[in-house]
């Protein structure tokens, strides 16, 4: 298994606030990764360089290989690099399917139209949406506005998904929902970067863990392993 994601020394300063501090992480091919911490600790600026909305101070971000540092959102989106947000953002005056055929545009404008369209079929098959397909996006419930949020970031045909706290606000039945939501779509082969802040989530999903605290990595392996280390400990109860 190779790295398709490689962070390298990456470090963001925000006037006098040190965000990132030559952090260095990766994602494995077929992975779900979690990458976790206390408020504040860096996580969401890890997300933004990796999906291009910052550019770091110093350090590097690969993308199977090639270095996507300096490349804007949408060119990291075009090279298969997707992007779930926490707040669902979907044009509510569209319906389910026809949002999912903007996100397919988008993700790979080269692609035809027919093919795009069977595309968005199968994405809707795999995140149950498909007896949704022409409700309007603006009249869906939670957990499906965050199926839809999830099926946005498929449609664009990622080899990688970044996931920003996407279970926030789910009942733990949603959540388990939302767990297996996300199995089916490594297992369709898309490799995982995600933050979450519900430890029952990162437990039930995560490969591996890596832990930021104060803009550093100070843990990283399994979920067991994390989360009886000492500094990880300290780090939680610190806050
Ligand atoms: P997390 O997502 O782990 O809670 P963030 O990445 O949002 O942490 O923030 C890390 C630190 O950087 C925090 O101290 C936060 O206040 C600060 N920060 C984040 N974004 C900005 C910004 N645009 N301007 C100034 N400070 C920021
Ligand atoms: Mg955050």
């Amino acid at each position: 298994m190779g790295k398709v994601l490689e962070v390298i020394r990456v470090s963001k300063r925000f006037l006098g606030l040190q965000a990132l501090k030559e952090v260095s992480l990766h994602l494995e091919e077929g992975e779900i990764l979690a990458v976790i911490g206390p408020n504040g600790a860096g996580k969401s600026t890890l997300l933004n360089l990796l999906s291009g909305l910052l550019r770091p101070d110093s350090g590097r971000i690969l993308f199977q290989g090639q270095d996507i540092t300096h490349l804007p959102p949408e060119a990291r989106t075009h090279l298969g690099l997707g992007r779930a947000f926490q707040i669902v953002q979907p044009l509510p005056e569209l319906t389910v399917r026809e949002n999912l055929l903007v996100g397919a545009r988008f993700g790979k404008p080269q692609v035809r139209q027919k093919e795009a369209e069977a595309w968005v079929e199968e994405v809707l098959r795999l995140t149950g949406l498909e007896r949704r397909a022409e409700a309007l996006a603006g009249e869906l419930t939670l957990l499906e506005d965050k199926r839809l949020e999830l099926a946005r970031a498929l449609a664009t045909r990622p080899r990688v998904l970044l996931l920003d706290e996407v279970m926030a606000g789910l009942r733990p039945k949603e959540a388990e929902e939302a767990v297996a939501l996300v199995r089916r779509i490594r297992d369709a082969g898309v490799s995982i970067l995600f933050i979450e802040h519900l430890m029952p989530v990162v437990r039930a999903l995560a490969d591996r863990v890596v832990v930021l605290d104060y803009g550093e990595v100070i843990a990283e392996g399994t979920y067991q392993k994390v989360a009886q280390d000492q500094r990880v400990r300290e780090a939680y109860l610190g806050r």
